[in-house]
């Protein structure tokens, strides 16, 4: 593992969220001049990089004055004020379009902010601009965009992961303070991953799905995607907590994880999955969790070998849950109900109305799902598929429930390769397996975080590699309390633009 020498994704490696907002409230700097600079560095490099399909660029200079105003007159000013945050476009916004990257949903206006978007912006948070992800969150790679594909700012010849590819790249860019994510197989961790940041998959129920577009609703979950640790736990206090307009959210209250975060775990003890270390991984991949492994013995902590023989089954059964789920909700999506609607012929009928629309509004992807799922809730192949999943993803659950009987977070790659080049997994299938360390965290309703771990060198370039700790349901306090020991300690190795606190 090399540090990144010769390329960086941004110009100046930026600091982290916590410390910009501690930097305004102090008058060490203006919220306008934080939100101009990233302004700048997005006019400058979006047009390559394709993070963001709008930018709310006066929006967001106006309301970072007003919080300069107050801090000026010496208000209080709130968890994180000023701060320009990236929302990915299946979140719901009053501002700009929410367009799921999807022709279908393309002129779509959203007559509500999601609570997630609710509850940053009561923290102060300004909406910069919304950013562009695989179509309908379902990809891996960020290729598959109608706003065209977005570039990995380490090297714009590869992808920046998916589905929320955009997000990742505005914070690896250097072009917000943060973003929002989906994640419902690896969607936050994998690209974060791929661009060297923080992303972290909260357990399900942790914060409000309002306003955020359904696609596996068992599945899915918004989380952070920010340049450190702590900034995951601080955006993670602001948006958590029970919504009453989401009855699937866990009746707790909002974590407080940012004042605890610094708190290194005493007797930590990390479980590596013998199956996460396959040989199918890309060697710099294991060499980076094995790095990581050694910086954790070195803090005192205790490694344990765990098994997870589910993990190679996580893929099959994600491919029947998702699409199941996604073909349910997105039949609202007709031409009558929502969304996109084709032009008829003269005595062509309904069903032609609907087929048509939909044939046009969604991309092959989308489609394939769709059929997928339709064919596998069918009458006759319910109980062969859909149920059989459900049992494995109990099952899986209780692999997770005994593996941490032995360790309290679970170490490993959170995808088997770095970044890959455009077109590289064009078969489907091919595209799937990237998420093979991921999905069951989803699947098991579990949370989980990538954090950069190293760097892998391809011709010339270097690519980040992250690594995923996971820990069972609502143990966000030790799951982060441990990645922020190990991004400490790996900061100093690898060059990782963590912040030094
Ligand atoms: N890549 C996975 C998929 O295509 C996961 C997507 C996600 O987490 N939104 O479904």
């Amino acid at each position: 593992m090399t540090s990144p020498a010769h390329n960086t994704p941004t110009h100046n490696t930026p600091s982290d969220m916590t410390a910009l907002r501690d930097a305004v409230a102090t008058g060490t700097t203006t919220a306008e001049s934080i939100c101009a600079g990233m302004l700048a560095v997005t006019a400058e490099r979006n047009t390559e990089i394709n993070a963001f399909h709008e930018v709310f660029a006066e929006h967001a200079l106006e309301a970072a004055r007003r919080v300069d105003s107050d801090a000026r007159a010496g208000r209080p000013l709130p968890p994180l004020a000023g701060m320009p945050i990236a929302i990915k476009d299946n979140v719901a916004t009053t501002l700009g379009r929410t367009t799921c990257s999807s022709r279908m949903l393309e002129n779509y206006r959203s007559p509500f902010d999601a609570t997630a978007v609710e509850r940053l912006a009561h923290a102060g948070a300004v909406v910069m601009g919304k950013t562009n992800m695989d179509e309908f969150a379902m990809g891996s790679s960020g290729e598959h965009c109608k706003w065209g594909p977005v570039r990995n700012p380490w090297d714009s010849s590869r992808v920046p992961g998916g589905s929320s590819a955009g997000s990742a790249a505005a914070v690896a860019g250097g072009m917000c303070a943060a973003a929002i994510g989906s994640d419902t197989g690896g969607s936050i961790r994998q690209p974060a991953s791929f661009c060297g940041i923080v992303g972290l998959k909260p357990t399900y129920g942790r914060i409000s799905r309002w306003g955020l577009v359904a696609f596996g609703s068992s599945l899915d979950q918004i989380g952070p995607m920010t340049r450190s640790v702590r900034d995951a736990a601080l955006m993670l206090d602001v948006m958590s907590g029970i919504d009453e307009r989401d009855s699937t959210t866990a009746d707790r209250p909002p974590t407080e994880l940012a004042k605890t975060v610094e708190r290194p775990i005493e007797g930590l003890r990390v479980g590596i999955p013998r199956q996460y270390m396959s040989d199918a991984n890309d060697s710099e991949v294991n060499a980076a969790v094995n790095a990581a492994a050694d910086a954790y013995r070195a803090l005192g902590a205790t490694i344990v070998s765990v098994e997870l023989p589910l993990t190679d089954v996580g893929i099959s059964t994600y491919y029947v849950i998702a699409p199941a789920e996604a073909s349910s909700n997105l039949a609202r999506y007709d031409g009558i109900r929502y969304g996109h609607r084709a032009q008829l012929q003269p005595g062509e009928d309904l069903f032609t109305l609907y087929a048509r629309s939909r044939s046009e509004g969604f991309g092959p992807e989308v489609q394939r799902r769709i059929m997928l799922g339709t064919y596998m809730l069918s009458s006759g192949y319910y109980d062969a598929y859909y149920k059989r999943a459900l049992q494995v993803r109990r099952r899986i659950k209780q692999e997770f429930d005994q593996a941490f009987t032995a360790c309290d977070v679970l170490l490993g790659p959170t995808a088997p390769t770095p970044a890959f080049g455009f077109g590289a997994n064009s078969d489907p299938l091919a595209m799937y397996l990237c998420d093979v360390y991921t999905v069951n965290t989803n699947i098991a309703g579990i949370c989980g975080v990538s954090i950069p771990a190293g760097f892998a060198e391809r011709n010339g370039k270097h690519l980040p590699i992250g690594v995923q700790l996971q820990a069972n349901a609502f143990e966000e306090d030790r799951l982060l309390r441990a990645a922020r020991m190990l991004e400490r300690a790996l900061a100093a190795t690898t060059g990782a633009h963590a912040p030094k606190a």
